[in-house]
């Protein structure tokens, strides 16, 4: 598989490190001990695209959010985790 990183171009996996999902949310600072186990140990196996943190290691060293199809490895999305942050930030409202 080949991860076209949005700083370097297509490059090999093997240049990557798997870093987990991406939608998935922190748990609240007040959250119980269920809750943030649950976060931590608890993961999704999804069939289809997903998203998910990459880093590239032997890069450029920056954090990417690739959306993936599980089921075939195609990817239909790179943006590095700073955009892909902002966008999210802009979407709730955030002020900046
Ligand atoms: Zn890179």
């Amino acid at each position: 598989m080949r991860i076209p990183c949005p700083h370097c171009g297509a490059r090999d996996v093997q240049e990557f490190s798997y870093l987990g999902d991406a939608s998935a949310a922190r748990p609240a600072a007040d959250a119980s001990l269920d809750a943030v186990a649950e976060a931590v140990y608890l993961r999704d196996n999804p069939a289809g695209p997903h998203r998910e943190l990459w880093y590239h290691a032997s890069g450029c060293r920056a954090w990417l959010v690739v959306t993936r199809d599980t089921a075939c490895h195609a990817i239909h999305a790179v943006e590095t985790a700073r955009a892909a942050a902002a966008a999210r930030d802009l979407t709730a409202g955030a002020v900046r």
